[in-house]
C-alpha cells in the first residue's frame, strides 16, 4: 500500500516538484495542501501526476482556522488511516514591504503563514502520525536561518529572535516581528526559518520517543527561479540564478531540489530524527538516490545528502523552549 503524504504549498516550486517526484514513484498517495486549489490542480496536470496519484485539498496558513478545518477535512476523507508524512514546505518571503501585511488571526504575514500555521498544523497532526510505522515529518529550513553560513550568516540582516519579547506581547497587530522591534521583511523571513527549524528539534523532543515519528529539516540548495522571489525586482530575478550558480555554487535546479525534499521522506536511510539535511557535492553530480531507484551516472543529478550542523542560534534549548511555549499560546492551543 502506498504512504499517505501531505505536502503544504505543493501549487508552485519546491513543494510542487517534490509532489510529482512521489506521485511518480508509485510509494506514496500525495495530499496537496494548497491555498489556491484550482491552481494546485492545473499545476499537478501540468506536472504530469497521475490521476489516482493525488488530490488537493484547501489549506489557508494564514488561518488557523483554515488549518483546523484542513485536518477535519483530510480525517474526514483518509478516514483511519494514518498520515505516514508530512511536509511542512509552503512559505512567504516578503524583501520589500514597507509595512507588515497581517494574517486572519493578526500575526505578521512571514511569522504567520511560515511558522505559526506550520507550528499548528504539526501539532494537530502529531497523534494521527503516530499510529503509523516509521513516519516522517519535515519542516523545510534555510540557511539563512543559519548564521554560521554565507547564505545565513553575511547576508544581511541576521535572524535574531533576541529574547521573544514579541512573542511575549502575543505576536499579534501590531507587533510585527519576533524580537518585538520595527518591521523588517527580510528578517522576518529569517526569524521564521529559525522557528520552523527550532520547532523540529523541540518536535523531537517532546515526541520522538513516545511516537517514533522521525522529525526533520532540510535546506534545498539555492532554487533561484521559484516565486519565492516574485516580488523581488525584475534585474534581481535575472541575475539571481547566475550568482548562485556561478559565484556561489549554491544553485540547484526545481525539480532536482524538489527530488531532494522527496528523498527525505522517501528513501530507507533517512529515518533518523533530529536532522537537518543538505547535500555537498553542488547540483548535477552523482547522487545514491532516485525517485526510481537507479543510481543516477555522471551527469545525472543528485548531490550527495548528509547531516548539516543547526547554527548556534537554531540550537539555542532556552529560547527554543520559550519559543514552542509562547507558540503554543499565540495558536490558542493552550
Ligand atoms: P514558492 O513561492 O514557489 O512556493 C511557496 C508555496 O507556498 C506556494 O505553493 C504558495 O502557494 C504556498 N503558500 C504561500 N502562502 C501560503 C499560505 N498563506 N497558505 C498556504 N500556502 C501558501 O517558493 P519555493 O518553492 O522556493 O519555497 C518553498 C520552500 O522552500 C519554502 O519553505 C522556502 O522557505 C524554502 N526555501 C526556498 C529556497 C529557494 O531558494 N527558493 C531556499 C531555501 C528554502 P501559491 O502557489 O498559491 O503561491
Amino acid at each position: 500500500t502506498r504512504k499517505l503524504t501531505v505536502i503544504t504549498g505543493a501549487s508552485s516550486g519546491l513543494g510542487l516538484n517534490c509532489a510529482a517526484t512521489l506521485a511518480k514513484t508509485g510509494r506514496h498517495f500525495v495530499v496537496m495542501a494548497c491555498r489556491d486549489v484550482e491552481k494546485g490542480k492545473r499545476a499537478a496536470k501540468e506536472m504530469g501526476m497521475p490521476d489516482d496519484s493525488y488530490v488537493v485539498m484547501k489549506l489557508e496558513l494564514g488561518s488557523l482556522q483554515s488549518v483546523r478545518d484542513f485536518v477535519f477535512n483530510l480525517k474526514a476523507f483518509k478516514s483511519a488511516r494514518p498520515v505516514n508524512n508530512l511536509i511542512c514546505n509552503a512559505a512567504v518571503y516578503k524583501p520589500t514591504d514597507p509595512e507588515p501585511a497581517w494574517t486572519d488571526d493578526g500575526f505578521e504575514q512571514s511569522m504567520g503563514i511560515n511558522h505559526f500555521g506550520h507550528f499548528l498544523l504539526v501539532n494537530l497532526l502529531v497523534d494521527d502520525m503516530a499510529k503509523a510505522k516509521g513516519a516522517r515529518c519535515c519542516i523545510v529550513g534555510s540557511i539563512t536561518g543559519n548564521t554560521n553560513t554565507v547564505g545565513g550568516g553575511l547576508v544581511y540582516p541576521q535572524a535574531d529572535l533576541g529574547t521573544l519579547s514579541g512573542f511575549e506581547k502575543g505576536a499579534k497587530k501590531p507587533v510585527a516581528m519576533a524580537d518585538g522591534k520595527p518591521f523588517f521583511g527580510a528578517k522576518a523571513y529569517k526569524d521564521s526559518k529559525v522557528c520552523n527549524m527550532m520547532t523540529v528539534s523541540e518536535l523531537h523532543r517532546r515526541y520522538h520517543e513516545s511516537t517514533g515519528i522521525a522529525f526533520s529539516s532540510m535546506y534545498p540548495g539555492c532554487i533561484a527561479e521559484t516565486s519565492l522571489f516574485r516580488e523581488k525586482r525584475p534585474w534581481f530575478r535575472k541575475a539571481f540564478p547566475w550568482f548562485m550558480k556561478y559565484v556561489t555554487g549554491g544553485y540547484v535546479g526545481m525539480q532536482e531540489a524538489g527530488e531532494r525534499l522527496a528523498q527525505v521522506v522517501d528513501d530507507p536511510q533517512c529515518t533518523k530524527s533530529d536532522v537537518y539535511w543538505s547535500w555537498n557535492g553542488g547540483a548535477q553530480q552523482v547522487g545514491r538516490w532516485s525517485p526510481d531507484g537507479k543510481p543516477r551516472g555522471a551527469g545525472g543529478s543528485g548531490g550527495e545528502i548528509f547531516e548539516n550542523e543547526q547554527s548556534d542560534a537554531v540550537r539555542d534549548r532556552e529560547t527554543a523552549k520559550k519559543m514552542w511555549e509562547l507558540s503554543v499560546k499565540a495558536c490558542g492551543m493552550d
